[in-house]
């Protein structure tokens, strides 16, 4: 049956602006990183997509790479564009990036604007979409100009194929320096998508969110859940069956779950529970409490696991203490 989206869709999804830009995203947007990739069922995939969408979740995040194998996942979000959610393109954000190893030889990879440029082609093809809404430099390239990388992305926006643009992992002085190089061409730098948990705060230590806010470039934190730690299930013998961590080739490492991080998360389960939430309500609600932060970018295998997500729309706020309280308990 062909999905028809829920009518009351717009009712509770908070929506905030990026940066200084015109474009909103819903607190929480969904990536396709992992969990829909060559061997996911489409219905099964559908089912978790069409939800999100019926909750407010307007925002899909994409990359050339992402599946296994690369390509498998803007190829299923294709499917999903041509077989459910085309009446919905415009009230969707999509986006996708170029600068992990794509294809072999030297223009496979990185920041030129050969790769960017012939790879964002390659994504429109696989989505079956004549534009994206936001096409990032997935990470800094030290070995290419940042004007001709910066180039890459302004081409994009001036020739149709993306509407907006942003950067991706880039420290503070890069980003102060993307922003800068755009601004010239008369492109603005919409967003940036960093890493971003209560485990894990390299944009506050080099001060790259500072900067973000300072320069009106909008935040949208990847992996905040630290890739399904910040649920508990490491710490006190929860289900692992099917987790990344039970994947001996998967993306969680062993320093993601050592001692000293699973108490930390044991910490903050009480402080969770206490306010009466799940722990990954707490995590998403921390990170959502800057006001850079225009979105929180999460991965979920499983309907549950959105469902549960998606309860930190009931208490988005936390007080002076329990930030405090926070603090101590991820403390080195
Ligand atoms: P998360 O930190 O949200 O981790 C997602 C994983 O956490 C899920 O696959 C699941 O793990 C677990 N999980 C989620 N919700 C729950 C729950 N309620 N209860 C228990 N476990 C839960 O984010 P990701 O690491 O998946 O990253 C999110 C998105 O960010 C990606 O899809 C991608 O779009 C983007 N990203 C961007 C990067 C970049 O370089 N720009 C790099 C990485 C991600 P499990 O499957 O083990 O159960």
């Amino acid at each position: 049956m062909t999905y028809r989206a829920d009518n009351a869709r717009y009712d509770t999804m908070p929506y905030r602006r990026s940066g200084r830009s015109g474009l909103k995203l819903p607190v929480l947007s969904l990536g396709l990183w992992q969990n829909f990739g060559g061997t996911r069922d489409y219905p099964g995939a559908m089912e978790i997509l069409g939800y999100a969408f019926d909750q407010g979740i307007t925002h899909f995040d994409l990359a050339n790479n992402y599946g296994p194998p690369a390509g498998s996942s803007e190829e299923l979000f294709g499917q999903a564009m041509a077989r459910d959610f085309r009446p919905y393109r415009d009230e969707m954000i999509i986006s996708t990036k170029a600068g992990y190893n794509m294809w072999p030889g030297p223009y496979g990879e990185f920041g030129s604007r050969k790769y960017l440029l012939a790879s964002l082609d390659q994504s429109l093809k696989r989505l079956g979409l004549d534009y994206v809404d936001i096409f990032y430099s997935h990470r800094f390239d030290p070995e290419t100009p940042l004007e001709e990388t910066m180039g890459a992305l302004a081409h994009a926006v001036k020739s149709g194929k993306a509407l907006y643009v942003g950067v991706s992992s880039y420290p503070e002085k890069e980003t102060r320096e993307a922003h800068r190089i755009l601004k010239e061409m008369g492109v603005a730098t919409t967003i940036h998508q960093p890493s971003y948990s209560v485990l894990n705060r390299w944009i506050e230590n080099d001060k790259t969110i500072d900067a973000c806010g300072e320069l009106g470039i909008g935040v949208i934190a990847f992996s905040p859940l630290a890739q399904g730690v910040l649920s508990g299930k490491y710490s006190s013998g929860g289900d692992k069956a099917g987790t990344r961590g039970a994947n001996p080739n998967g993306s969680l490492r062993a320093s993601h779950v050592e001692p000293r991080v699973l108490e930390a998360v044991d910490k903050l389960g009480v402080i969770a529970r206490n306010r009466g939430q799940s722990l990954v309500q707490l995590a998403l609600a921390w990170v959502l409490r800057r006001k850079e932060v225009t979105s929180a970018l999460i991965g979920v295998r499983t309907l549950e696991q959105l469902r549960d997500n998606l309860g930190v729309i009931d208490n988005l706020d936390l007080s002076a203490e329990e930030i405090v309280a926070i603090d101590e308990a991820t403390k080195d």
